[in-house]
C-alpha cells in the first residue's frame, strides 16, 4: 500500500479493463514472497507500447524498441514492458530481434531466474510455470529452462546470479552454476557499465559478497580483481569486516589495503568499475591515510605525545571525515593498536586551524617579503606557518607570522 503499490495497482486496472492481460513480475513479486521490501514495481502485458502510450496521460517511450514505456501515475515512475520473447543472439549482450507475443507464458520463458520468472496478477494470482515459487522457499537461483543456454545468451545473467547472492543470501543451483562457470572465458564481452551496476549493488547489499563461488566460477576477474591463493584469506577478512563499514569508499579502500593495491592502481581500479570521480578521489585519500596510519599507530615505542602531533598532521592534511574513514580501516586492520574515534574527534575539535587559508594572512601578504617574486616558496612558507600554528609555535596573528615570515626568509639568504 505504498504510493509505488497504488500507482501499479491503477495501472494494472486500466490496462485489464482495456481488454488487455497485465501482470506484476520481476523483483517486485520475488520480493513480496520474501518478505523484502519492494525496490521497483515492473508490469507485464500483452498491450503493444503504442496502446499503452495512449491508454495512460502521461508516458515516456523508454525503450520502445524491445517495448518498455514508463508510466507516470501521480509522480510514480512505472516500467511496463509488452510480453515478449527473445528470438536470435546476435552478441551476447543484445537480443537480435524482440518479438511481442500473447501470451505470459512466452514472455517468462526469457526471463534469467526462476525466481524472477513469476507474475502476479490483478486479483493476485500467480502464474509460476517454472517452479520460482519453490525455488525462493528452497533459496536456490535457477536458470529459466536450459541454465547453460540462458546464461551463453546473455552473459550479464551470470553476475546478476551473483549480485542475488549477495542481495538475497540464496545458493546458485547445481547445473546453473556449471553454466556460469563454463561461460567465464567470455566475460570480457559485458559491457563494463553493467558489470559496474550489477559490482555496486553487490557491496551494498545484505549479504556478503559471494567470493569463494566467484573465485570457483572464474568470475572474479570480471570485478577486474586478480585471484590469487593467497590472497583468498585476506579476502575472508575483508569480507569479515566491510559490513563494520556504511561508507562506500572507505569499504573499497579497506579491499584495496587488504590485496596490497597502490593508490594508483585502487584509482584504476574504482575507474574500470565506473565508479564517479568523487569516489574515486575521496578512496584514494582514504586509502592513503590508512597507510600512513599503519605506519604511525603500529609503532610500540612511539609516545603519546608523538601520536598527538601525527594525528594533528593527518587531519590537517585530509580533513575530519577522510581521517575518520582512515581510522576505521585502520582498526578493521589492526585492532590490538586502535585508535580511538573521539579521540580523534576532541584532536581536531581543539585544533587552532584545520587549513592554511584559515592563517591570519595569505599568499599576497607573503609576495612583497621576496620583492614581489612569486614562485613555489610561497605555498611553502604557508606551510611551515600553518604547521606552527597547529603545532602551537605561532600564533595565528598577521603580524607575528610576517615577522616569522621575514626572519625566515632573512636566514635563508644568510645561508645561500
Ligand atoms: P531489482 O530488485 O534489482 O529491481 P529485479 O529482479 O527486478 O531486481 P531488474 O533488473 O529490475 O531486476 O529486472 C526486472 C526483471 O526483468 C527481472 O526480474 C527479470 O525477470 C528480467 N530481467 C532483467 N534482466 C534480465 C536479463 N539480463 N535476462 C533475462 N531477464 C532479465
Ligand atoms: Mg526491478
Amino acid at each position: 500500500d505504498s504510493t509505488q503499490g497504488k500507482a501499479a495497482y491503477q495501472i494494472l486496472r486500466t490496462l485489464v479493463s482495456a481488454g488487455y492481460d497485465a501482470y506484476l513480475v520481476g523483483g517486485c513479486v520475488r520480493n513480496v514472497l520474501l518478505g523484502l521490501p519492494i525496490v521497483d514495481f515492473d508490469i507485464t502485458t500483452s498491450a503493444r507500447p503504442e496502446i499503452v502510450a495512449r491508454l495512460f496521460p502521461h508516458t515516456v517511450e523508454t525503450g520502445i524498441r524491445f517495448g518498455t514505456v514508463t508510466v507516470i501515475h501521480e509522480a510514480v515512475h512505472i516500467e511496463v514492458t509488452t510480453f515478449r520473447s527473445e528470438r536470435k543472439y546476435l552478441d551476447t549482450r543484445h537480443p537480435s530481434e524482440v518479438q511481442f507475443e500473447t501470451s505470459i507464458l512466452a514472455d517468462l520463458q526469457r526471463r534469467d531466474f526462476t525466481m524472477n520468472a513469476i507474475a502476479c496478477s490483478l486479483l493476485g494470482e500467480l502464474v509460476d510455470p517454472y517452479g520460482g515459487v519453490k525455488d525462493i522457499n528452497e533459496r536456490t537461483i535457477r536458470g529459466v529452462g536450459n541454465p547453460m543456454e540462458r546464461m551463453r545468451e546473455d552473459l550479464l545473467r551470470c553476475v546478476r546470479a551473483f549480485r542475488f547472492m549477495a542481495q538475497l543470501g540464496f545458493a546458485i543451483d547445481a547445473s546453473t552454476f556449471e553454466a556460469i562457470a563454463s561461460c567465464s572465458d567470455k566475460l570480457e564481452q559485458i559491457a563494463r557499465e553493467r558489470v559496474g551496476v550489477e559490482w555496486r549493488k553487490m557491496i551494498s547489499a545484505a549479504h556478503s559478497i559471494p567470493l569463494q563461488q566467484l573465485a570457483d566460477t572464474g568470475w572474479l576477474r570480471v570485478f577486474d580483481l586478480s585471484y590469487r591463493l593467497e590472497h583468498l584469506p585476506k579476502w575472508q577478512v575483508f569480507v569479515n569486516c566491510y559490513k563494520n563499514m556504511t561508507d562506500e569508499a572507505a569499504q573499497l579502500a579497506l579491499l584495496a589495503r587488504l590485496l596490497n593495491k597502490t593508490e594508483q592502481e585502487f584509482g584504476e581500479w574504482l575507474r574500470s568499475l565506473r565508479y564517479g570521480r568523487e569516489t574515486v578521489a575521496t578512496g584514494r585519500q582514504i586509502l592513503a591515510c590508512s597507510m600512513r596510519l599503519q605506519i604511525e599507530c603500529t609503532d610500540h615505542e612511539r609516545s603519546g605525545d608523538q601520536t598527538f602531533i601525527f594525528l594533528k598532521d593527518m587531519l590537517f592534511a585530509y580533513g575530519l571525515q577522510i581521517a575518520i574513514q582512515g581510522v576505521h580501516i585502520h582498526n578493521q586492520l589492526h585492532p590490538a593498536h586502535r585508535i580511538d574515534e573521539t579521540r580523534v574527534r576532541d584532536v581536531c575539535n581543539a585544533m587552532p586551524i584545520h587549513n592554511s587559508k584559515q592563517l591570519q594572512l595569505d599568499g599576497r601578504d607573503l609576495l612583497p617579503l621576496a620583492g614581489g617574486k612569486g614562485g613555489p616558496w610561497i605555498g611553502q612558507m604557508l606551510q611551515e606557518l600553518a604547521m606552527g600554528v597547529l603545532h602551537g609555535h605561532l600564533p595565528n596573528q598577521r603580524q607575528q607570522l610576517m615577522d616569522w615570515a621575514k626572519t625566515q626568509i632573512a636566514e635563508r639568504k644568510q645561508n645561500g
